[in-house]
């Protein structure tokens, strides 16, 4: 029987919440690396992909850009797979309530504190099994292919600007070998991190890549189990608590969906067992959130009833 959340989920009228939040104002725009500040401030898209598999989008949500930061749990959901979950022991799951580039490892075990800031995506971009740095990467785009439903492709020049520039992840990497707990040398860390988050996605791809984290490890678009549900389950856990840095406490309670937001504007939303979602606005707050984006997310879960605590 559906649902009248059912209902609305199908007929919400996108191209109306994106005109309300348009009214938002503030944040500015990345300039960490040339093509990020290059980004378009004034767009906007949307996109909700549904465990019938079918994806709707408004505004900008077929507009490309670089995936950045969340792709994060998805880096957690493929060394997760490969490493049959020995990645739980190499990297902790405790929120840092500090920035994502914090140089900053965890008490004691000089392990990265968790897989949503940059220390633990280096290292669980590492652990993807893929024998050497090219293999590798090949595996880090066909995983994140199989989430997306489609075949990815990297930004070649982002991604050399994010080694070239990245001196923070180059420094983390060190400080990860030095502590004794990165495995593969700080530059082939950094190499396939930055690749990672170099990788082109739009709004509708990045809402099939979230759905497929809430629905079980399943995409819904091509029936492709990607990863088991436990570690769906594990990933989308660890979302909920530190997928947005130092405001994941406010995304919480605001929000209620477990989310990751990322310095190129997007945020990626896995409601678990009802759907994903992206959204994207490039001018960020001080903790790297899209302004617009999170105000879009707050429609989204208000009006579709998606507040994982609401009565
Ligand atoms: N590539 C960016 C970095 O590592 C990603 C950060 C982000 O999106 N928060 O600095």
């Amino acid at each position: 029987m559906p649902s009248p959340d059912d209902a609305r989920r199908r007929d919400l009228d996108l191209d109306d919440l994106l005109r309300r939040v348009r009214g938002t104002t503030g944040g500015e725009v990345d300039d960490s690396i040339p093509q990020l500040a290059d980004a378009d401030p004034d767009l906007l898209g949307v996109a909700l992909a549904l465990p019938d598999g079918r994806v709707r989008t408004a505004g900008d949500a077929g507009a490309s850009f670089s995936v950045q930061s969340a792709v994060k749990p998805f880096l957690f959901a493929l060394a997760l797979a490969d490493t049959g979950g020995d990645a739980l022991d190499r990297v902790g799951i405790e929120p840092t309530g500090e920035a994502f580039d914090a140089l900053e490892l965890e008490a004691g075990t000089g392990r990265p504190p968790n897989p949503m800031v940059n220390a633990g995506a280096l290292l669980t971009a590492a652990l993807v099994d893929g024998g050497d740095a090219d293999g590798r990467a090949a595996r880090i785009l066909r995983g994140l292919s199989a989430f997306a439903g489609r075949d990815l492709e990297v930004d070649e020049d982002v991604s050399r600007s994010e080694q070239l520039l990245g001196d923070r992840n180059h420094a983390l990497a060190h400080l990860m070998r030095s502590e004794g707990t990165l495995h593969v040398t700080a530059d082939d860390a950094v190499e396939a991190y930055a690749r990672s988050c170099a990788v082109l996605v739009d709004a509708g791809c990045l809402a099939v890549m979230g759905a497929t984290l809430a629905l079980g490890g399943r995409n819904p678009v091509t029936g492709v189990q990607v990863v088991d549900a436990a570690v769906a389950r594990d990933v989308v856990s660890v979302m909920a608590t530190c997928g947005v840095y130092d405001g994941s406490g406010r995304w919480m309670r605001e929000v209620g969906v477990p989310a990751k937001s990322s310095v190129s504007g997007a945020i990626v939303l896995s409601a678990p067992r009802v759907l994903g979602a992206a959204v994207v606005s490039p001018p960020l707050d001080g903790q790297g959130t899209s302004v617009r984006g999170a105000a879009a997310s707050a429609a989204l879960s208000r009006e579709l009833g998606l507040h994982a605590f609401a009565s």
